[in-house]
């Protein structure tokens, strides 16, 4: 029994090694990652439901891990959250969105751009300046950029971002809660925050036509958002029957699959003429 106790000990300890040995490798290869121009950005439309239009665009940061393929965001950005690296991702994430921005701004799109911020981020005392150096080099309207937070980094140090969302209202960027309804907060940040949008998340969307409840939790959010003259969006419409339910409730946008999935930024012209009137 004994010997067994410690054969099984060293199967175990055999495979915390490779666990962390792979983490460590990961996080070693994400730190290079920026230096050697890695990552990229795609793009996926967010749609008017009323006119059929494309308003805007999410930035979703993507990897090319050399020997790995492409490595989604989920399995990186909550390890270079905990290690700190997000804050320079972060940057760069703002500087190419902005970039893209007055590219197809001379190209005549009219959109705006999303970026996803996470809550390191916003510990930065710079951050502001940051966002506004950027619209500056890009000659950005500051109403084009538009930033999504989720309830916990909102909640998080609320007197903090209380301060600093205000600051960049006063700019005149756009304010979006991402995932919203997922958080477990109270709802009283909505009225104490200068916010502009809300964005159900997928996860309400994904059987609104199949189980009444989300059905219903996505007509409140609309209503709700609609009172609060919030913009409301939908995440993650995979098919015309649940764009059909959401536009019936009065949600203002959609993005999601049945559009287009997340695309390179130079499918973005393309998929924008498709939609323009004639
Ligand atoms: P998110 O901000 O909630 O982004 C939406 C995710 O849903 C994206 O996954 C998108 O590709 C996916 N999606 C869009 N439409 C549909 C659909 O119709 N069906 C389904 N099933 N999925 C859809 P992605 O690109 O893998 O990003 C995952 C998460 O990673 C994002 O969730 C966001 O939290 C984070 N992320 C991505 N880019 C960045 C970034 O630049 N900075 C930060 N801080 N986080 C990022
Ligand atoms: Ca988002
Ligand atoms: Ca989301
Ligand atoms: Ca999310």
């Amino acid at each position: 029994a004994k010997a067994n106790g410690r054969n099984r000990y060293h199967f175990y300890n055999h495979r915390l090694d490779n666990e962390q040995s792979e983490r460590v490798e990961l996080e070693n290869a994400l730190f290079q990652a920026l230096r050697h121009e890695e990552f990229e950005l795609h793009y996926q439309p967010q749609i008017e439901i009323q006119s059929g239009r494309i308003i805007g665009v999410e930035a979703l940061i993507r990897w090319q891990r050399p020997g790995h393929g492409m490595v989604s965001p989920a399995n990186f950005i909550p390890l270079a959250e905990e290690n700190g690296l997000i804050t320079e991702i972060g940057s760069w994430v703002l500087e190419r969105a902005c970039a893209q921005l007055q590219q197809w701004q001379q190209q005549g799109l009219d959109l705006r751009v999303s970026v996803n911020l996470s809550a390191p981020q916003l510990d930065d005392a710079n951050f502001c300046d940051k966002v506004a150096r950027c619209l500056k080099r890009y000659r950005l309207d500051p109403s084009q950029l538009e930033l999504e937070l989720t309830e916990s980094i909102i909640m998080k140090h609320v007197d903090q971002t209380i301060q600093l969302l205000e600051q960049l209202d006063k700019m005149g960027v756009h304010l979006s809660v991402d995932d919203f309804g997922t958080g477990y907060s109270s709802l009283s940040y909505l009225k104490r925050f200068p916010l502009n949008k809300l964005k159900i998340d997928q996860s309400f969307v994904r059987e609104i036509c199949v189980d009444p409840d989300d059905a219903t939790i996505c007509r409140t959010i609309i209503s709700m958002a609609d009172n609060l003259n919030l913009t409301v969006i939908a995440e993650g419409v995979e098919d015309a029957d649940q764009l059909a339910m959401l536009a019936e409730f009065g949600c203002h946008q959609y993005q999601g699959y049945f559009f287009s999935r997340p695309v390179p930024a130079e499918q973005i012209p393309d998929l924008f003429d498709n939609t323009e009137q004639p």
